[in-house]
């Protein structure tokens, strides 16, 4: 019998990573292609999506009779369950079967869940969260991603709406959210929020390393990199901000939960995360009972970009039990 494969996505506002596992868990493919790259319309994400499952089969070789699985992370509200997209932010659907769609097209089984939740399923299945029962996910890029295992299972709550906690109000004077609200951990913590504190701050008239690198309202991370390393004054102003708010938050969620283990992930912690842990670490200890904080664990993602990858096959793994 001919080995089998699994094809796993990570769907992003503006790019889809691709990786093809083989039975011994090991990518032996990789794909990455802008959304936009089929126009700017955001109705073709399906269209890259399908393209991107056919060029994986197609250059890597592997017979679509092979693939046993399709398993997908993306952002918004999901059913997982059901495979149908209840709200996308950053995507084009509302209550979108979207496991109908791609499996009428590929006749393959397929799998969705949101991309912090199935980032910390990867870490807690493959990466740095594995062998704990109670896990709380930090996901910094963009935006603030929360993912939440209680008891072994990820936790969605009612209408898989869960794990909000980027938007949990931190200071209700503070600067405005995206969602909204004033003074959520996502305004202090996020790349939105730590871009919107340095262009205020240039625009106070301080000079500094990122706002000309900003575009639509975020820096990139390698830049973020750059300017920490450089000590670039308003950079690490944002910086240090943004951990006091993340140490703050950590020390709720660990009052809150009890966890075994924190786990901080995304693209600004695969950049700069052990500098943002020593912060985080130095802090957060002011805010939660000595008595819980004994018993939890604070670590940097292991699996990094490939997080989403990796819980995508968790999730195919799961569902087929
Ligand atoms: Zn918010």
């Amino acid at each position: 019998m001919s080995e089998k494969y699994n094809v796993c996505l990570d769907i992003g506002g503006t790019k889809i990573l691709g990786a093809i596992f083989n039975e011994k868990k090991e990518i032996v493919y990789r794909l990455k292609k802008k959304t936009k790259e089929l126009g700017d319309d955001t109705s073709n994400v399906e269209k890259v999506i399908i393209s991107v499952v056919e060029d994986m089969i197609n250059e890597s070789g592997i017979k679509k009779k092979d693939i046993k699985a399709i398993g997908a992370g993306a952002p918004g509200v999901i059913d997982q369950d059901a495979g149908v997209i209840l709200f996308s932010p950053n995507l084009p659907w509302e209550n979108y079967d979207i496991r109908s769609s791609i499996e009428k097209k590929f006749d393959i089984p397929f799998y969705i869940g949101n991309d912090v939740n199935v980032g910390v399923l990867g870490e807690y299945k493959y990466g740095v969260a594995k062998g704990y029962k109670n896990v709380v996910g930090f996901f910094v890029g963009t935006g603030m991603g929360g993912g939440l295992i209680l008891d072994g299972k990820l936790f969605t709550g009612n209408k898989h709406k869960a794990a909000e906690y980027g938007h949990m109000v931190l200071d209700p004077e503070g600067p405005l959210c995206g969602c909204g609200q004033r003074g959520c951990l996502e305004a202090f913590s996020s790349k939105k929020g730590m871009s919107a504190y340095i262009l205020q701050q240039t625009q106070r008239g301080r000079k500094n390393m990122l706002s000309d690198t900003i575009e639509n309202g975020v820096f990139k991370s390698k830049n973020l990199k750059k300017a920490m390393a450089a000590g670039d004054p308003v950079t690490m102003e944002a910086v240090d901000r943004a951990c006091h708010y993340l140490a703050i938050a950590s020390g709720n969620m660990i009052n809150t939960i009890s966890p075994d283990i924190i786990v901080y992930g995304g693209g600004v912690m695969e950049a700069v995360g052990d500098e943002f842990m020593e912060k985080i670490l130095a802090e957060v200890d002011r805010y939660c009972m000595p008595s819980i904080r004994n018993t939890v664990k604070l670590k940097k993602a292991a699996l990094g970009d490939d997080s989403n990858i990796y819980g995508a096959l968790a999730m195919i793994e799961d569902a087929k039990k």
